[in-house]
């Protein structure tokens, strides 16, 4: 999973869906929470890629 930062416009909507692996960052932009992201993503980090709206999640 690729979680790109420069991309992310806080919108929060990985952080509502899988906190476990996501976090934010004082400005609003996405943190990764877990060292070892999913790899193929399970269903709750695929939905987050999916509902995130600036592609910054793959
Ligand atoms: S859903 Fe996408 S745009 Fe919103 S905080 Fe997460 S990575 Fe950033």
């Amino acid at each position: 999973m690729i979680v790109d930062r420069d991309r992310c416009i806080g919108a929060a909507l990985c952080v509502l869906t899988a906190p476990r692996y996501f976090d934010q960052d004082d400005d609003g932009r996405v943190l990764a929470r877990a060292a070892d992201l999913p790899e193929p993503p399970e269903d709750v980090a695929a939905l987050a890629i999916r509902l995130c709206p600036s592609g910054a999640l793959r």
